[in-house]
């Protein structure tokens, strides 16, 4: 058969060969990067669930708006609101399916072949697939603890001339790196200057151990005169919900929305009813706090826990920043003492002795380092990551 040109621009993912050595029994999988089953508020999604059918059927299961089940949008717009975005009304974003498909459709809506796109390095490896597969040339900006780094980005940015930056600036996958107010602040300007759209991906910023991270960066466009026009924020009901839902939304300037929307009209009609109206009623109930203190309760205890133990277990073998949110590590093998350096030849080693984590090379759009990996304390509890933690050390 002949497949369409643009398949030839992605290929499939390393980190699918490491899976297919996770059924291996016993292994204790520090790789996925989903969140844990057990957190989820099954007894509160029954109930909006039940609602949903009881008290709008009809809108629940027949054809919806591709824009969004308004009860949604409204739920949503009050979300964001709380979270600092002080201005925002239900039609300036629209409910998509997941925020993966957020960013499909800015893809869709903005590249054309051969167009550059910056995005950190590392960064989300689908979201690097899923621009290339419109034909970008995408371009990573080297990051640090404190996110991007602001200098380096602008000087990518006046030499590629993007079509867009792609950052995920709170607790970015896999780097578990908190950009800082400053830094974001100073990004916006950079958005104004080049006219450079700013495409905020925001799955993890509900999920802080400690202190709430700054405001995201389309909460602060509005400290930053004419930046809000330049920001795009995909936001995400998966990490303290539900990935099932497929439930995310999408928030930019009515222009790129309806472009979005047009789009979207020709993928998947809307984002199933039955979902939007479940999360419009979880949303509506007011169990989202609730929900939200148990999960960060819990990964904060799961992240703390992995810290103490990687430490103990690596010693200098291995450099990290103690994650602040999110659900990852990302640590880098220093070969102090002679110990391996290789990130996929230790991820070998580590399944040998029953104990899983993703390289990191993959995370990289260019230039991949190839003694950084990742590891997700999110679905294993403290005395898995404790015994998992043990046996990593038996790899080194
Ligand atoms: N962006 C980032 C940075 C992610 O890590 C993920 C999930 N792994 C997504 C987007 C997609 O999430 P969803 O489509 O479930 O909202």
């Amino acid at each position: 058969m002949q497949f369409a040109d643009r398949l030839n621009n992605v290929e499939t993912s390393a980190i699918r060969e490491l899976f297919k050595l996770l059924g291996k029994p016993g292994i204790i999988s520090f790789a996925g990067g989903f969140p844990d089953s057990a957190m989820f508020d099954v007894e509160g999604l029954r109930e909006a669930s039940a609602r949903a059918l009881q008290e709008e059927p009809g809108a629940a299961l027949q054809y919806g708006a591709t824009e969004g089940y308004e009860p949604l949008r409204t739920q949503l717009a009050a979300f964001e609101r709380s979270k600092g975005v002080t201005d925002i009304e239900p039609q300036q974003l629209i409910v998509t399916t997941g925020s993966q498909q957020a960013l499909d459709l800015i893809g869709k809506t903005l590249v054309n072949p051969g167009d550059k796109v910056i995005v950190e390095g590392p960064t989300f490896l689908a979201t690097i697939q899923c621009f290339r597969l419109y034909g970008a040339d995408v371009i990573p900006a080297p990051i640090d603890a404190q996110g991007v780094q602001v200098d380096k980005l602008e000087a990518l940015i006046k030499e590629h001339k993007p079509k867009f930056v792609y950052l995920v600036p709170t607790f970015g996958n896999p780097s578990g790196a908190l950009l800082t107010r400053e830094r974001r602040l100073k990004v916006l300007e950079l958005a104004v200057k080049y006219q450079t759209l700013i495409v905020e991906d925001d799955p993890y910023g509900d999920l802080y151990f400690g202190d709430a991270p700054p405001p995201s960066m389309l909460a602060l466009s509005r400290d930053v005169p004419g930046s809000r026009e330049w920001v795009a924020h995909c936001g995400s009901m998966s990490k303290v919900l539900s990935p099932g839902l497929r439930v995310g939304w999408l928030v930019a300037q009515p222009e790129l929305l309806q472009r979005a929307v047009m789009c979207k009209q020709f993928s998947d009609a809307h984002t199933s009813t039955f979902a939007q109206a479940t999360a419009a009623q979880y949303l509506k109930a007011g169990r989202m706090p609730a929900t939200l203190k148990r999960v960060r309760e819990v990964y904060a205890e799961r992240a703390r826990t992995m810290a103490v133990a990687l430490k103990r277990e690596l010693g200098d073998a291995i450099e990290f920043i103690e994650p602040q949110g999110g659900l990852f590590f990302w640590a880098r093998l220093t070969g102090a003492g002679g110990k391996v350096k290789d990130a996929n030849e230790f991820a070998k080693r580590a399944i040998e002795k029953g104990v899983a984590f993703v390289p990191g090379a993959p995370f990289f759009a260019k230039d991949p380092d190839l003694s950084t990996l990742r590891l997700s304390f999110a679905t294993a509890g403290v005395e898995k990551i404790e015994e998992g933690l043990g046996r990593l050390g038996q790899a080194l």
